[in-house]
């Protein structure tokens, strides 16, 4: 039998953690406390973003980011097919058509070049999009400059879907800041950077973006006199003025989140040593390693490798089942979202963007996590090195 299988990723949870949940169980709040805007403002602050929305997962954050930039029925949604499902959907929630800007062969990040020669089409036909979400994948942030110059140009709102890149940095500056896009997205599910158990955020820098989030989270329901269409009935008075959700964040997950801060950039740099290592010891295999451009500081999320199938006497397949045969919990982020069915019925074809197709083809997510050993990395190093052998 297997040794006990090595995650592609997990948790960090430290009794200061447990104690912070704890203590909010002990507490009179369970959800719409003081704990929720604390993490807001713990985020907002590590980021340097002026409005944070805490809510209950980042697919939640995604859709009412949508919402408050205004899209809807008969506008278009574009984003990378290499990325998980929500970073599209969110499009279709709003009744909003979805498309997809093929990747940059280095970074597999939405390529700004392919999304400038498709704008230029779309802008022919007059079908531009009004939000691009960018996905940065692995954490390593996408060309933001390069994209947000094309949203001057073409007019189109910007959503940086950052669920891998909390804690990573773009120019020199904190994932997050919304310097080039109107909204950032985070997750906070347990895979990633930091977790809350399920748990999103939306930054901006916007005030009206922010008062629209922060009422979609909850019911399209305010307390605030101004925002009334007429003063309030009595002291008990509130009124519906969006159709809203049920979005919000629970205490517990938020002062989980608050306790995670505290370690964000120690995880991070654990990140970046155990990159390193792999960086080094896969070196002579018939590997492509991660490229980082030097623009970016990455989160780290995942550490992806792409097999030279050219060079090697084994499928992908054969080398992605000898892995987790050997307990080495791989996974593969992702497959393209065109091609799941729910994309091609609406008529998306295998082949529409060969570049991503090509990634999935050959791409393996490396286990990574803050408290991966030296010798767990060791051991799935081996495990690499035996699997490419045919
Ligand atoms: C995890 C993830 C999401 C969804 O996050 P949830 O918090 O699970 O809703 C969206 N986009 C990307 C790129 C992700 O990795």
């Amino acid at each position: 039998m297997a040794a006990q299988t090595i995650p592609y990723g997990r948790q960090d949870i430290t009794d200061a953690d447990i104690a912070a949940v704890v203590a909010v169980l002990r507490s009179d709040w369970l959800t719409q406390g003081p704990a929720v805007p604390r993490f807001e403002d713990a985020v907002a602050r590590y980021c340097g973003a002026q409005h944070a929305i805490a809510v209950n997962s980042a697919t939640s954050a995604l859709h009412i980011a949508c919402l408050a930039l205004g899209l809807g029925p008969g506008d278009r949604l574009w984003t990378s097919p290499i990325t998980f499902v929500a970073s599209a959907n969110c499009g279709l929630y709003c009744g909003a058509e979805v498309d997809f800007v093929d990747i940059d062969p280095c970074t597999y990040n939405l390529c700004p070049k392919a999304l400038e020669h498709k704008l230029l089409e779309a802008e022919q036909q007059g079908r531009l999009p009004k939000v691009v979400v960018a996905v940065h994948l692995c954490g390593q942030s996408c060309d933001m400059q390069a994209i947000h110059a094309l949203s001057r140009r073409f007019g189109f709102c910007i959503i940086e879907d950052a669920s891998h890149a909390i804690g990573g940095r773009y120019q020199g500056e904190p994932v997050g800041n919304c310097r080039y896009s109107d909204i950032t997205v985070f997750s906070f599910h347990p895979v990633k950077i930091i977790t809350t158990g399920e748990g999103g955020m939306a930054l901006t820098n916007d005030a009206g973006l922010a008062k629209r989030m922060a009422l979609l989270r909850s019911h399209g329901i305010t307390r605030d006199p101004a925002q009334m269409t007429h003063g309030p009935d009595g002291p008990w008075y509130y009124q519906q003025i969006e159709l809203g959700f049920n979005y919000r964040m629970t205490e517990l997950q938020a002062a989980l989140g608050v306790s995670q801060m505290d370690r964000i950039d120690d995880y991070v740099r654990r990140r970046h040593a155990l990159a390193e290592r792999y960086d080094a010891r896969l070196a002579g295999l018939p590997l492509t390693l991660p490229w980082q451009h030097p623009d970016s500081y990455s989160g780290l999320h995942l550490y992806v490798i792409r097999l030279k199938l050219d060079q090697i006497d084994r499928t992908h397949r054969e080398v992605f089942e000898a892995l987790r045969g050997q307990g080495i919990g791989v996974n593969l982020h992702y497959i393209p979202v065109h091609t799941q069915p729910y994309y091609q019925r609406m008529g998306f074809r295998a082949g529409d963007f060969p570049e991503a197709e090509r990634y999935y083809a050959e791409a393996i997510s490396l286990p990574m996590y803050p408290t991966m050993t030296e010798s767990q990395q060791d051991q799935v190093v081996a495990a690499i090195a035996e699997a490419l052998r045919a």
